[in-house]
């Protein structure tokens, strides 16, 4: 349902919201806010509300630093931890646009939309369905988290009623309130690691769902005493924290899901092999956008159900890209590689591009891997073509910069930002001297 401006000022008298707060994220995805009260609605909605580009990462130059934000009404929600008999706060998420009204070319919300826009053109709309996992960690005196983790739970566990469970209620309970709707809920398989999974929805709201999930998620956590991370790999041996993508495309013109053909052996269309040709030809190149962080590439690596190698399969879990069961209109690819420490504005285009891409270069899809990848030997992949994903935030850099979707995605102006920030990252990682060197080699040498 869309909002109207009308229908959000009856809500701001109902719940007595007194202040809101302008939401937007810089390029890594981090949400930023400025609040305000409810007077100045007619000109927040208006997008009157100026900041300093300068001061958000990625954004702009210091001598062009004036940008504005514009509210999306149908991002508008109540924050329920604010309520109080009389009171209450609300959130808007933003669009950044430039003084003339133009929208910022810099601003991951407006990058996503080019995506989802281009899409259009070709008669497609994208529909996503991300599953982001993350674990709980306890506190110390301080409130800084340390390495204990909140439950000892298994995958699919249930009883004790334990703090972790607690804590994942009261996330449902926040987001239903949100407008969320929640689908399922569980334990996952490290210790202290839950997911929560909401409904799909086009690109841009998902990316908006993404964001709003991520920060209710930690604030829900914080009110239980605990530290949530997103974080991909926060405990060596153990599974890390995925964020598999499922997307599909739908058809405009024809008025169904582009990726269901029951005349198919799998009851795939040629749409949906050349949408995974499209990724698999591409996600080298586009790793850097959904796997951004140094730690990213120690959750690819085998044994943990996260993939380290290019290859699809209809239903095994080895593989880069997998097809859940469901046909019909539910019929989509699930894209296992990114993690959720990724900025989700930026994840979702660069596997539509990809995908899109492979759909319109007509790109053939190599023979499916029924086998398990990870027991396979080098020479056994080899043989069958399975080539590696990038294994350091390096390699991926510059498989971004040189490949052709990462300028698709980003363009220029992004792309110059991003890898600028992420080649900072991977330089000031490498010239680290780590605990693991000094252990390994302080006493010996
Ligand atoms: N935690 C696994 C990962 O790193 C995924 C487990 C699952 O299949 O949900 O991607
Ligand atoms: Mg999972
Ligand atoms: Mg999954």
């Amino acid at each position: 349902t869309q909002l109207t401006l009308e229908m959000i000022q009856e809500e701001i008298k109902k719940k007595c919201v007194e202040l809101l707060h302008l939401q937007f994220v810089d390029i890594e995805g981090s949400l930023k806010q400025v609040t305000v009260t409810t007077e100045q609605l007619t000109d927040v909605v208006e997008g009157k509300t100026m900041f300093d580009g300068s001061s958000i990462t990625g954004f702009t130059p210091i001598n062009k630093s004036d940008l504005y934000l514009l509210p999306d009404l149908n991002t508008f929600a109540v924050l329920p931890w604010t309520e109080e008999e009389g009171y209450s706060e609300a959130r808007f998420l933003c669009s950044v646009t430039n003084p003339d009204g133009t929208l910022f070319n810099g601003d991951p919300r407006n990058i996503l939309k080019n995506t989802v826009d281009q899409a259009k053109e070709k008669g497609y709309s994208i529909n996503v369905g991300p599953e982001l996992e993350f674990f709980l960690f306890e506190t110390d005196e301080k409130g800084e988290p340390t390495n204990q983790v909140a439950d000892q739970g298994g995958y699919f566990e249930p009883a004790p009623y334990d703090l972790g469970e607690r804590v994942r209620l009261e996330i449902y309970r926040t987001l239903k309130k949100m407008g969320f709707t929640i689908e399922a809920s569980h334990h996952e398989v490290a210790v202290g690691q839950h997911e929560i999974n909401f409904k799909f929805g086009d690109a841009l709201t998902t990316a908006d769902n993404a964001t709003t999930f991520k920060w209710v998620v930690k604030t829900v956590a914080q009110q239980f005493g605990l530290r949530a991370t997103f974080m991909p790999k926060p405990i060596f041996g153990e599974n890390g924290n995925g964020m598999h993508v499922n997307m599909s495309l739908y058809d405009e013109t024809a008025g169904k899901n582009a990726f269901f053909d029951e005349s198919d052996s799998r009851q795939l269309s040629e749409t949906a092999y050349q949408f995974i040709a499209g990724l698999l030809t591409h996600v080298s190149s586009f790793a850097a956008l959904t796997n951004p962080l140094v730690n990213s590439y120690k959750r690819l690596v085998p044994g943990y159900e996260a993939p380290c190698y290019i290859a699809w399969s209809a239903s095994n879990r080895s593989a880069l890209v997998r097809i859940p069961a469901t046909r019909g209109a539910g019929t989509r690819v699930e894209i296992r590689c990114p993690d959720p420490s990724a900025n989700p504005y930026y994840a979702f285009a660069a596997i539509a591009q990809a995908g899109i891409d492979g759909v319109e270069k007509g790109l053939e899809v190599p023979v499916e891997t029924v086998d398990d990848i990870f027991s396979m030997s080098d020479e056994e992949r080899e043989e069958r073509g399975i080539q590696n994903l990038p294994t350091t935030l390096g390699e991926s850099i510059d498989a971004l910069k040189n490949g052709e979707i990462g300028k698709k995605v980003l363009g220029e102006y992004a792309l110059k930002e991003y890898v600028s920030l992420k080649q900072d990252e991977w330089n000031s990682y490498r010239i680290a001297v780590t605990g693991w060197e000094l252990e390994k080699y302080q006493a010996k040498f």
